[in-house]
């Protein structure tokens, strides 16, 4: 198989978090020089495969081969890919599914290396990601396999293939905050204490606000609105509750905290709930 059709293969495979749809079988014969190990945990599907060159280091090629679902509004089925004008169309084909492809084919040509060469391909990296990689790394640890080096081919080039190579990532923190005022009717709003003009002051600092400046590996750690939602969708009654969502893509200059002390003084006053959930946790490592 050249590298478009083992592309053109794996974009076939339904794989819609966590099932793999079986292209893990397939991808562990094509692998055939490689030693091939399942580290399956719940419904999570995990492959390790790997190959000994010879005495040196372990470098490892992580990724996923799982999708999102493919939602509404394909002119083409997301699962048959589609070469149109030069491009090629299904779901999973930025990410990660070509990446997967690169360097499955890379690591089949190998034909030396100084040391061992690894793949670690899960079926929920899109979903909870509870059982994916995370296992399979608590396998290798239990083994003393784990590589010294390791290359995630996640989508990151921003104009062409290969422009950009990220050696860390951002965490994620995602945010709730809950803001309680008093319902009343429109036409007597001196009455009610309508929770959309407490927070529409504070809006502007909130939106878009960046809590650091950024640095070289890093963009600035902004806090992104995703929902507001307050009343009842009607005219005449003003709303006594708000509920606003937002996400933080932090840097390692940001944390938690910072976030919590900067809303909780913004909010100064008014009652309200914040509530913080800590998801990934950023990293970054040595350029060297
Ligand atoms: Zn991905």
């Amino acid at each position: 198989m050249n590298t478009k059709e083992l592309f053109l293969k794996l974009l076939s495979y339904k794989s819609i978090t966590p099932d793999d749809a079986g292209s893990l079988d397939f991808i562990e014969k094509y692998m055939s020089g490689f030693s091939a190990l399942r580290v399956d945990s719940n419904d999570t599907k995990n492959l390790l495969l790997y190959k000994e060159f010879g005495r040196g280091e372990h470098l490892c090629f992580a990724g996923h081969v799982d999708v999102v679902p493919p939602g509404d509004g394909w002119s083409s089925d997301p699962f048959e890919p589609l070469n149109k004008d030069g491009y090629i169309y299904a779901r999973g084909t930025q990410d990660m599914k070509s990446g997967v492809c690169a360097f499955l084919q890379a690591c089949k040509k190998a034909t030396n290396f100084r040391g061992i060469l690894s793949i670690v391909l899960t079926s929920d990296e899109e979903g909870d990601g509870k059982f994916g990689t995370i296992e399979v790394l608590k396998y290798l640890k239990s083994r003393d396999f784990l590589p010294d080096f390791a290359i995630v081919a996640e989508p990151t080039c921003t104009e062409v293939f290969g422009d950009t190579i990220k050696i860390g990532r951002r965490g994620s923190i995602n945010g709730v905050i809950e803001v309680f005022g008093k319902q009343g009717h429109a036409a007597y709003p001196e009455k009610s204490t309508n929770t959309i003009n407490l927070i529409s002051p504070l809006l502007d600092k909130l939106t878009g606000h960046n809590f650091d400046i950024g640095d070289e590996n890093f963009a600035p750690s902004q806090l992104v609105v995703t929902d507001i939602r307050s009343g009842m969708e009607v005219t005449n009654v003003t709303p006594g509750y708000l509920k606003l969502m937002f996400n933080v893509r932090n840097s390692t200059k940001t944390d938690k905290n910072d976030i919590e002390d900067y809303i909780n003084r913004l909010f100064d006053g008014l009652n309200f709930k914040l509530t913080l959930f800590q998801g990934a946790k950023p990293f970054v490592t040595s350029r060297d």
